[in-house]
């Protein structure tokens, strides 16, 4: 059975490279009907922290990740760590090393000042004296001295690397935590991971990761480095392109399958399929089709897909989503007797929008009267608009309060004072939402109903 994990390190929130790495890992599994396992990898005590667990696990619920085992956490497993240990180094395939951190750095030293790369020198490999006092030793793996370390990635294809290459990395602390590598065999070997899909800034853990299990005689797993995400300045994606935390999205009023569709888009096609669900992703997913080269964060496309979404997305959903905005802005649709209801407004509003939130910002006019600035005051409020709108006011008390018949009155006003429909409808629009940019004028009068019309005009006619 196909099992894959996603494996963050708590020291952040949840970004856009690790919900995509986070998307495949988890499409994947479900691809083949297998089990996506969450792990937190908390070992680096001084960076962890319990908020970004907490942020992950909320852009994980969020985007709609949901996993079949954990969250387990490396922490609580130690024990598990420790064992393995033991076991490396009663077999010989592991050892103490008692050097302290000036010696490490005075090493280096020389053999940067040597024109060499500095890597350990297997000075405790096979180091029989008595430990000096005082030292907490760290374990390390004895990496073999010959021969090539070979896998075959299903994104990057074949992938070998000389062992000389590999020096003997530490695997558990002198605290007893283990390093990043240690702890990923060990628990991607437990949790039975049978498909490791991360970032490629990994691929050159991977040859280490192999020869600690192939010194526990155990099984590979197939391994897929999906390239890394860039900005569009071509530099690996950071906070410096924008919102990267998935978090953010949501804030900025994304909707969840926008933001899946188009991390499922970051470097994985299937054809030419721009739009896409869930179900869809799940069913066309496959490793071989993820882009072997970087690919490039583009904010505006994913725009474009959240407007896609807005627009077929259900309207009392959407008011639902939009109403803390509207609230956050000291405008509560509920206490608003005799006005729209947030669901009939998102309905004419939602083909015009980016984002949620910029729904509830186009939504605030039908909630509280706005008054326009004293610049459209001056360019629509002519000698000549306001005779006819003043005329309008009188129709508008009377005609039937149907968008049709609305439109028939404005045009009727113009026509009579012998001016163009928009030099009616464009004030009059001023007037009622204090902008320029509304859905048709008679579609939102309709919606805001005769009283509130009418009262608007009056204010804005004294
Ligand atoms: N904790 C590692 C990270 O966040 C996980 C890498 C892996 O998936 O093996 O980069």
């Amino acid at each position: 059975m196909v099992r894959t994990r996603f494996a963050p390190s708590p020291t952040g929130y949840l970004h856009i490279g690790g919900a995509r790495t986070a998307l495949f890992s988890w499409a994947f599994a479900r691809r083949h009907g297998g089990k996506f396992v969450l792990r937190i990898e908390d070992t680096d005590l001084e960076r962890s922290t319990a908020q970004s667990t907490q942020a992950i696990l909320d852009g994980m619920a969020w985007l709609g990740l949901d996993y079949d085992e954990g969250p387990f956490y490396q922490m609580q497993r130690l024990e598990r760590y420790h064992e393995v240990a033991e076991q490396l180094l009663r077999s010989g395939d592991a050892y103490y090393c008692y050097c302290t951190k000036e010696e490490l750095d005075a090493m280096r030293e020389q053999q940067r000042a040597a024109g060499l790369k500095p890597r350990y020198d297997g000075r405790w490999r096979d180091f029989k004296e008595t430990p000096p006092p005082g030292v907490k030793p760290v374990v390390r793996l004895k990496n073999p001295q010959e021969g090539v370390v070979a896998f075959n990635d299903l994104v990057k294809g074949e992938i070998a690397v000389a062992n000389t290459e590999l020096d003997d990395l530490v695997l558990l602390r002198g605290d007893g935590v283990p390093t990043y590598n240690f702890g990923v065999v060990i628990d991607d070997l437990d949790m039975n991971i049978t498909h490791v899909i991360r970032g490629d800034d990994h691929v050159n853990n991977t040859p280490r990761q192999i020869n600690i299990l192939k010194a526990l005689g155990a099984p590979l797993p197939q391994y897929a480095h999906v390239p890394m995400i860039l900005g569009a300045d071509g530099e690996r994606l950071s906070k410096r392109h924008g919102a990267v935390s998935v978090m953010q999205y949501r804030e900025d009023g994304y909707l969840p399958e926008a933001l899946i569709n188009y991390l499922a888009r970051l470097g994985w096609s299937h054809g030419d399929e721009e739009i896409f669900s869930r179900e869809q992703l799940v069913e066309w997913f496959d490793l071989s089709a993820i882009n072997r080269s970087p690919a490039k964060f583009n904010p505006e496309k994913l725009q474009w897909l959240n407007q896609q979404y807005l627009k077929n997305a259900d309207d009392g959903r959407l008011a639902a989503l939009a109403r803390p905005f509207l609230e956050a802005d000291g405008c509560d649709p509920a206490a608003a007797p005799g006005l729209p209801d947030l669901t009939s407004v998102t309905n004419l509003l939602k083909e015009r929008v980016n984002t949620v939130a910029e729904l509830a910002d186009a939504a605030v006019y039908f909630y509280r009267s706005l008054d326009p600035s004293p610049e459209l005051k001056a360019q629509h409020f002519t000698a000549e608009a306001k005779g006819a709108i003043f005329d309008l006011r009188q129709q508008l008390a009377e005609v039937e309060w149907e968008s049709h018949a609305i439109h028939e009155a404005i045009k009727n006003c113009a026509k009579e004072h012998g001016i163009k429909l928009p030099k009616v409808a464009m004030p009059l629009r001023v007037m009622i939402t204090g902008e320029t940019q509304t859905p048709s004028i008679n579609a939102v009068l309709e919606l805001l109903g005769r009283e509130e019309t009418l009262k608007r005009m009056d204010q804005q006619l004294e």
